[in-house]
């Protein structure tokens, strides 16, 4: 089945994912189509639950630029600590089409993990690419940006988070997607395969 990103409030979003054991070209081919679905939707970042893979491992390109591959990163098990400064700043994803709103976030923040060929990362990183990496790094935890929204954010987003909500019912009803416990159950076979320990 081709790689898709999936809207909210699709279960893969909420589901943690688990660590990857094993990187290798199965993994690799993955990153590869992440990276080719983050440029096709005009993502900075792109994590695999919002693919269905219920796998720590995400993608970013701050540039946005499929021209500009030497900006690709590629984090694998993300760690992330020493939390610095807060900005307030507007934010979107990928599994929320044409939702904006303002989320705060650390300005810097240090990150640990491994890249595509399994070497170690270990930075900081500031402003921008701190906020893709700590907006990716939630997913990985089955935390969504929404889950940051001010009350005032929160009631603004009320009818579009609806309108999200009734369109994965409706694509239920209609037996394009399968039920959410079907759902569920695909990403515990997922967990099962190889590249991942329980
Ligand atoms: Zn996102």
């Amino acid at each position: 089945m081709p790689m898709k990103i999936v809207k909210y409030p699709h279960p893969a979003l909420r589901h943690p994912a688990k660590p990857v054991s094993l990187i290798d070209a199965a993994l690799r081919k993955i990153v590869a189509e992440m990276f080719q679905l983050m440029y096709e939707h005009h993502g900075l970042g792109l994590a695999a639950p919002q693919v269905a893979l219920p796998y720590q491992v995400f993608v970013m390109n701050p540039t946005g630029d499929p021209e500009q591959r030497e900006h690709e990163q590629v984090f694998i098990n993300p760690e992330l600590s020493d939390p610095k400064g807060l900005v307030e700043a507007e934010e979107g994803c990928l599994s929320f089409p044409d939702l904006y709103q303002k989320v705060r976030r650390a300005k810097e923040v240090r990150v640990q993990a491994y890249d595509a060929q399994g070497r170690l990362i270990d930075r900081v990183v500031t402003d921008l690419e701190a906020r893709i990496v700590q907006h990716e790094t939630d997913h990985l935890h089955g935390k969504l940006f929404i889950d940051y929204f001010s009350p005032g954010a929160k009631l603004s987003s009320r009818a579009i988070l609806e309108a999200f909500e009734k369109e994965h019912r409706r694509a239920q009803e209609r037996g394009e997607l399968p039920s959410d416990a079907e759902l569920i159950r695909q990403l515990q076979a997922l967990e099962k395969e190889a590249i991942v320990v329980g």
